[in-house]
């Protein structure tokens, strides 16, 4: 039997699947425009389309699993996808359950920020380590952490939401409901109404000016920073030293070798990355800081596939090797 997943990524605008070797190579890659308006079923359709390709062309069927990474509120060890911010009409989706049906073999489903912990553990910027926080800087800010090897799971698959820990007992709302969440401070969605904000009450003429009659976004915000516009900055340095306080328990607590950076929003870099490095110590014990390195991920525009193949050999541990 042969020593690999299929990986799919539902977190884009496109389906994405591909078969993963335990190794990490990446072979037999499929593509296709999300199917939204077809509801549900089309996009089974899609994934099973896209897996039945690569397992005809790969010459036999990955026995060890399908792993399978969405993104939004889901309920990993139940299979169900509660609801997807990029799929319309996905509520309570038995995912697991259906494709299993349709492909006879194992689905794991993950959710986007522990499965790219995982991917970076096993194939990325976090390989032999034990002991990691994944932080993906995007729309949201997704998370997970590996601790000891193990990920932080809890006891429905919910652990690692690291986004919405509270930094601020009286700080903003965020959509998930809480107050004053990091991802309230950092995510995309959080900087675009910041930056919103600051255009509105006049305290920044160019963020209004870069957006001219467009959306205000994380990347208008990032580019009236980038052209020194101080309203901009002090979104994205109020932003780094939000993460800082929160990541700073996490350091205290799980004692972390390395904090791996990812998601689009990481390449507003130093904008976010150094006021969360300067203000780090401020929030956490000397001893733990000192053991900490902070790298980008190495995985980039393949974290969703590496991660869902990653999920599949996590649950599914080689005998010989334990990995
Ligand atoms: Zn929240």
């Amino acid at each position: 039997m042969s020593d690999v997943a299929f990986a799919v990524d539902l977190g884009g605008t496109n389906v994405r699947g591909a078969i993963v070797t335990r190794d990490g190579e990446i072979q037999h890659y499929r593509t296709a425009r999300t199917a939204v308006r077809g509801g549900v079923y089309a996009i089974i359709d899609q994934i099973v389309g896209l897996a039945e390709d690569a397992f005809d062309e790969h010459g036999e069927r990955p026995e060890t699993g399908v792993g399978v990474v969405a993104p939004g509120p889901l309920e990993p060890k139940a299979g169900i996808v509660r609801f997807a911010p990029n799929l319309p009409g996905w509520e309570n989706v038995p995912l697991k359950r259906l494709l299993e049906e349709r492909l006879n073999i194992p689905v794991v489903l993950g959710n986007d920020g522990n499965c790219a912990a995982l991917g970076e553990s096993m194939f990325g910027a976090g390989r032999n380590v034990d002991n990691l926080i994944y932080l993906a800087l995007g729309t949201g800010l997704g998370a997970g952490i590996i601790h000891q090897g193990q990920l932080i799971e809890g006891i429905a698959g919910l652990g690692g939401e690291v986004g919405h820990i509270s930094v601020d007992g009286n700080g903003p709302r965020c959509t998930c409901g809480a107050v004053g969440c990091m991802e309230a401070y950092i995510g995309g969605w959080a900087i675009a109404r910041h930056g919103e904000l600051a255009a509105h009450s006049e305290r920044s003429a160019m963020i209004r000016e870069i957006a001219g009659e467009g959306r205000i976004t994380a990347e208008v915000v990032a580019d009236a920073a980038l052209e020194g516009d101080r309203a901009a900055i002090d979104i994205f340095a109020r932003g780094g030293r939000a993460l800082a306080v929160g990541i700073g328990g996490l350091v205290n607590v799980f004692n972390p070798e390395l904090i791996v950076i990812g998601g689009g929003l990481a390449r507003a870099g130093d904008l976010i990355m150094e006021p969360f490095r300067s203000s780090l110590p401020n929030y956490c014990m000397l001893p733990a800081y000192q053991h900490v390195a902070i790298v980008p991920s190495a995985l980039e525009t393949n974290t969703g596939l590496y991660g869902a193949a990653a999920n599949v050999f996590y649950q599914q541990p080689n005998e010989q090797t334990g990995m």
